[in-house]
């Protein structure tokens, strides 16, 4: 968990290396199900279809297929899902007949005025989709693309009053799960405005120590 632009991406993938566990991202797994074409596929190709949201217990439901097609008997890296409390209870309910459960609830954190500069700061070329951030990683020439001379625009989602909204949408639908995996002993907070490496030295070596636990 985390708010957009907190590296939760980046940090997934290193985490797929050092484990070597199946990751799923809500969207990624919900466009496998369309494309393997399974019943429960098709079933979701009719909700995206309508370009309606696909409901809680069908989410729930595809990523319970990949678990149960074996692939995830050692361990798995869920992202984005689940992002609301009854998507918690569908996956509980959905682990507990499988005699399952999470290990720990993963939180990168960072606070919203920084997510703000992250974010506001992007810039993306016109021509090739080049991205540059004004404070971190500046064009020579300001507005102007390094690599094909076109022109650096703002993208509509990287304005700060669309990333204020987004974090709105964050905290009201995060905030609730957050206190939930906190009282069960599952939360384990990582402070995202540390250097994307010193994060996952941190992520790595607590999801080992947990995993040490559970051997025991
Ligand atoms: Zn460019």
């Amino acid at each position: 968990m985390g708010p957009p632009g907190a590296g939760k991406g980046t940090q997934a993938e290193r985490l797929v290396d050092d484990f070597d566990l199946p990751y799923y991202a809500t969207g990624d797994i919900l466009r496998a199900a369309v494309n393997n074409g399974t019943e429960l596929g098709k079933e979701v190709k009719e909700y995206m279809d309508r370009g309606e949201l696909v409901p809680d217990d069908v989410i729930c439901q595809v990523i319970m297929e990949r678990l149960d097609s074996n692939e995830a008997s050692d361990g798995f890296l869920l992202d984005g899902f689940p992002r609301t409390v009854p998507q918690v209870e569908a996956l509980d309910d959905a682990l507990d007949k499988r005699g399952r459960a999470l290990t720990a609830a993963l939180l990168v954190d960072v606070p919203d005025e920084e997510v703000i500069r992250r974010l506001s700061g992007r810039r993306i070329c016109v021509k090739n989709q080049h991205v540059y951030h004004v404070e971190f990683d500046p064009p020579k020439e300001e507005g102007v693309c390094d690599q094909d001379g076109s022109r650096l625009i703002q993208r509509d989602d990287d304005k700060p009053e669309t990333v204020q909204k987004r974090l709105d949408v964050y905290h009201e639908q995060t905030e609730p799960l957050i206190g939930r995996y906190e009282d069960r002993g599952l939360l384990r907070r990582f402070d995202g405005r540390r250097p994307p490496d010193e994060v996952h030295d941190h992520i790595r070596a607590t999801l080992a120590t947990l995993r040490l636990e559970a051997e025991l």
